[in-house]
């Protein structure tokens, strides 16, 4: 990871060395934290932020599933993450925002006047799974790992804890020489990578795990489901089982670090031709090109981290 100067702290910002917290914090032990994932985009007109308010509601809103105060408002902590990219000089980033439970004790449910601390760090991040798969398309596997079942550990909410499960999935695959994992439901349906969403095209039209899937409902999923109905294609929210994926056209998968990555096989058989297909090519130019111009933000999706 590339070293950011400054982090923002608990409502100010710090050099990087100083940002520390306990070796007895609680989320170190618990998992107790809550986080988002976020970047910022160069663009013609500056460094942009995007989604940022959505991202940030998340934030609020799986800290809300785990009654988990935030002292700061939404305003505050969106305006932060913009000032994490300027005052490191960035151009373009990827956005850490974190809450957490720090020194309240070692007892599991934390004492009730309990306040999360808050912090946010900006650094430079390329493409989460290499700038050559966006191209080429990666190798996945179906995970031996089941995403969490329902009424267990929350998916919806974005949780350190939950990462255990992304770290097993995407660690299996990785070993087995797999570029990522997808893992099953409990149901045995398609559920989502370790860090992405998933979408299978099938004579045109796009497929995409329901939210009832033990999926985190991604941002960059909504967002390609909003290109590609932009775009006349037909888009489904349905279980997808495995042999789906065998049998796909295409399959891309989504997120904030892995952007929008053809998948040119599952389990060694090839997706399609086994490269990356065209309607995947076609809305992969849509979702960079929000960037550079060539798509029009008709969504206000972009958030410029200096207004001139
Ligand atoms: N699923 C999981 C488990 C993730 O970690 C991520 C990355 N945040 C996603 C899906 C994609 O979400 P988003 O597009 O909001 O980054």
């Amino acid at each position: 990871m590339s070293q950011a100067d400054y982090i923002w702290f608990n409502g100010k910002m710090v050099p990087f060395q100083d940002a520390k917290v306990h070796v007895l914090s609680h989320a170190l032990h618990y998992g107790s934290s809550v986080f988002e994932g976020i970047r910022a985009y160069k663009t013609p007109k500056g460094a942009a932020v995007f989604r940022l308010k959505e991202h940030v509601q998340r934030l609020y809103d799986s800290a809300k599933i785990y009654r988990m105060p935030i002292p700061y408002e939404l305003e505050t902590l969106v305006q932060a993450c913009k000032d994490a990219v300027s005052q490191n000089g960035l151009d373009s980033a990827y956005i850490r925002p974190l809450a957490f439970y720090g020194q309240v004790g070692l007892g599991v449910n934390v004492p009730a006047d309990s306040q999360a601390e808050v912090m946010i760090a900006a650094f430079p991040w390329g493409a989460y799974l290499g700038e050559e798969a966006l191209e080429s398309g990666v190798d996945a596997c179906i995970s031996s790992w089941n995403r969490a079942a329902p009424n267990t550990i929350p998916t919806a909410a974005k949780a350190g804890g939950n990462y255990l499960s992304s770290a097993l999935i995407g660690g299996e695959a990785r070993r087995h020489g797999y570029a990522e994992g997808i893992a099953l439901d409990v149901n045995g349906q398609i559920s989502e990578g370790a860090g992405e969403n998933l979408f299978v095209i099938k004579k045109g039209v796009l497929i995409t795990p329901p939210a009832t899937a033990a999926i985190l409902p991604g941002i960059t999923r909504d967002t390609l489901m909003t290109l590609a109905r932009d775009a006349g294609y037909e888009v489904r929210e349905e279980p997808l089982a495995r042999e789906a994926l065998y049998l796909a056209d295409e399959i891309f998968m989504t997120g904030t670090a892995a952007e929008v990555v053809p998948v040119r096989s599952v389990d060694g058989i090839e997706v399609g031709c086994g490269a990356r297909g065209p309607i995947t090519q076609a809305l992969q130019e849509r979702f960079f090109g929000l960037f550079d111009g060539s798509t029009e933000d008709k969504w206000g999706w972009l958030d410029y981290v200096s207004q001139e």
